[in-house]
């Protein structure tokens, strides 16, 4: 018996990092998958590896685009007749300081991090209302809750989607729909060696942000799908409008 047999679950950003690792894990314990990603090459060859079986559909999709996220919610729900988990995942990092950012900086970093899960949600709620159940899981971050210099956006970005999260479990929480938020701390992925890559000396930059970490070590994809699963599956009834900080003790320091 897998943890979400034949739970249908709505994956954003599937094609890297803890998407993909998310995508798999959920899978692996019984899920239907409908993963949702702009960069539709990786999508593909993910397709050719997950869907032996056909319990993993690809949908290509830029989130920053309201639209696309109203398609994304719709297609899935047509295609299996309902959505029992969406795990808003996709995001992008941008590292700039402060008083460089401009309009359309802080216009990219806020659709894809903050709108798409707010479109996403308002997209996806009406369905699980009707079927009487859900479950949300919105990826803020650390950083939604310390700071970090040059990362005014994002941070700004995370902070809403945990207070959108917040608004939203209070608003349903009478609706058996469960509404978390999960926040990562720096986790080993395309997206934190990118970041590494901008410093003038990646590998110094590297072993900054490990000593950063009480565990001595950056996390794993899979320790946050694991989180995310447990969310995702029926254990935790009582967790509702939730910031879970999954950082090796990062925020702690
Ligand atoms: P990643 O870059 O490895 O993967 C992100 C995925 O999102 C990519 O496949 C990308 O194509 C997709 N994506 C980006 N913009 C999109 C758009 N407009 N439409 C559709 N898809 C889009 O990143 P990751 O490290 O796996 O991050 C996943 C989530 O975790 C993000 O929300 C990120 O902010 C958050 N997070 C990551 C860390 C970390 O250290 N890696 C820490 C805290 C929070």
């Amino acid at each position: 018996m897998g943890r979400l047999d034949g739970k249908v679950a709505l994956i954003t950003g599937v094609a890297s990092g803890i998407g993909r690792s998310a995508t798999e894990l959920f899978m692996a314990e019984g899920a239907n998958v409908f993963g949702v990603d702009r960069n539709e090459a990786a999508g593909q060859s993910l397709t050719k590896t997950l869907n032996a079986d056909g319990r993993f559909q690809f949908f290509a999709a830029d989130l920053s685009v309201e639209a696309a996220c109203a398609a994304a919610i719709n297609h899935c729900h047509n295609t299996y007749g309902r959505i029992d988990v969406l795990y808003n995942n996709a995001g992008i990092a941008i590292i700039e300081p402060f008083a460089s950012t401009n309009a359309e900086t802080l216009e990219q970093v806020l659709s894809v991090n903050f709108k798409s899960v707010f479109y996403l949600c308002q997209q996806v709620i009406p369905h699980m209302q009707r079927q009487g159940s859900g479950v949300v899981i919105n990826t803020a971050s650390e950083l939604a809750i310390v700071a970090q210099p040059l990362y005014a956006a994002y941070c700004a970005s995370k902070g809403a989607v945990l207070s959108l999260t917040r608004a939203l479990a209070l608003e349903y929480a009478r609706e058996n729909i469960r509404i978390n938020a999960l926040c990562p701390g720096p986790i080993e992925t395309p997206m934190l060696q990118g970041e590494f890559d901008q410093a003038a000396d990646p590998a110094q930059a590297k072993a900054e942000g490990i000593a950063t970490m009480p565990i001595g070590r950056l996390g794993n994809p899979v320790e946050i799908a694991q989180v995310a699963l447990f969310l995702a599956s029926d254990a935790p009834a009582l967790l509702h409008g939730s910031a879970l900080v999954v950082d090796g003790g990062k925020t702690i320091l």
